[in-house]
């Protein structure tokens, strides 16, 4: 079979492939602390489950509308209305997807011709640029720069534009820096992507977790209509539903419109009563994102303080998000040897920062969306090992 361009240029997701790799060490019984992906280590809360239960015993089992449940859209907009003043319709300005990835896979399929650019952080999260490439476009990486501490500059995004650029996009908190963007930058960036027309997507999906009482800055409080602009967020992280698959897309009905054809042929719908499940979570949710938050922020602590307490390494304290970023090059060069080292001899599972960008070499990435006590032990492991 002669497989297509796509197939045989597609790199696979990094962190995916280490956590299959992972869970095949796991069949064989080894017993692995796992902080490689990008996943609250638990369970969706008991309540947003039950209302996926109670959909299923009453029958909805089957394809609901192509834009998400109206209940459920209606909530969405309720929601970023409240809290932002917005003004979003449910009939016209959000589509549920299966997951912020899929969403985001339209949102390129909807903006870009062949060899349309988009600006990507570097370091950034690993799916963008394959994304990119998969719907033709060409992904150009901006620097976020280790020398400001990965703080994100609009000197460093303009530098990269050309006259293909289509779009930008932003993700705060970043993934894998754990750096927010203040609202003062997100203005500035916002008017040089409109004094430009390029597109600015915000990639949202930890907005929940900032840490140390700081507000969140959102694009909707610099461009609350969102003209020309997309915001993108979901439930996995924030309600700890990475397998329910649930994300949203929020935009003008122009670009609405066009992401619910893909949808329609690409995947009908999400699935039907996981979106009751997101009901439940928009309506009950916020205790638990409380008391995540508060675990998050106290792992966060106490990792940083341990990871940088063992000689050689070098942790950032994240403003927000799910991961500590460190840098581990005076131990070991290459993190991606590193990362096999403390598989192979602490049965840890934690992702190099290459997988990032070229920004993130001799870097580790580590999620504390866990147990304290098992980020404790793999943190008295790791300076055994290393001191
Ligand atoms: N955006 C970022 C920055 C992420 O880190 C992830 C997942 O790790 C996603 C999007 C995808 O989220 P979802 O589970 O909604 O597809």
């Amino acid at each position: 079979m002669k497989l297509s361009r796509a197939a045989r240029t597609t790199a696979p997701s990094s962190t995916i492939k280490l956590s299959d790799k992972v869970r095949e060490l796991e069949r064989r019984g080894r017993k692995i602390l796992r902080f490689e992906l990008g996943e609250p280590q638990f369970s969706t809360p008991m309540e947003i489950s039950t209302a996926a239960i109670q959909a299923l015993k009453k029958g909805e089992t089957r394809y609901s509308h192509s834009r998400g449940i109206q209940d459920l859209r209606q909530e969405l907009c309720d929601f970023y209305n409240r809290r932002y003043g917005s003004t979003f319709d449910p009939q016209k300005n959000v589509i549920v997807t299966p997951g912020v990835k899929q969403g985001l896979l339209y949102v390129f399929y909807a903006l870009l011709d062949r060899g349309d650019e988009v600006l990507v952080p570097n370091p950034g999260w690993t799916s963008y640029d394959e994304m990119v490439q998969l719907v033709g476009g060409k992904p150009v990486s901006y620097d976020i720069s280790r020398a400001t501490d990965f703080a994100i500059s609009l000197d460093a995004i303009k530098i990269k534009r050309t006259r293909r650029t289509k779009a930008l996009i932003l993700n705060s908190p970043n993934n894998p820096t754990g750096r927010t963007i203040s609202k003062k930058i997100l203005k500035d960036i916002q008017c040089w992507c409109d004094a430009n027309n390029i597109v600015l997507i915000s990639d949202e999906i930890y907005d929940r977790f900032v840490y140390d009482g700081k507000k969140y800055a959102s694009i909707l409080d610099v461009n609350p209509k969102l003209t020309n602009a997309v915001l993108l967020n979901g439930f996995s992280k924030s309600y700890a539903m990475t397998g329910w698959r649930l994300g949203y897309v929020l935009a003008e009905p122009e670009l609405i419109n066009a992401l619910v054809l893909f949808q329609q042929n690409a995947a009908t719908c999400p699935s039907t009563f996981s979106q009751r499940g997101a009901i439940a979570a928009l309506k009950k949710g916020e205790r638990h994102i409380a008391q995540m938050l508060k675990i998050y922020e106290r792992n966060r602590e106490m990792v940083v303080k341990a990871l940088n307490g063992i000689p050689g390494i070098h942790a950032i304290r994240p403003d927000g998000g799910l991961y500590v970023f460190a840098n581990i090059s005076s131990i070991m060069g290459d993190a991606g040897a590193f990362c096999e080292d403390l598989l192979e001899r602490g049965s840890i599972a934690v992702t190099p920062g290459e997988a990032f960008g070229s920004n993130g070499k001799g870097f580790i990435r580590m999620c504390i969306a866990a147990e304290t006590k098992t980020l404790r032990q793999a943190m008295n492991t790791m300076r055994t090992l290393y001191t």
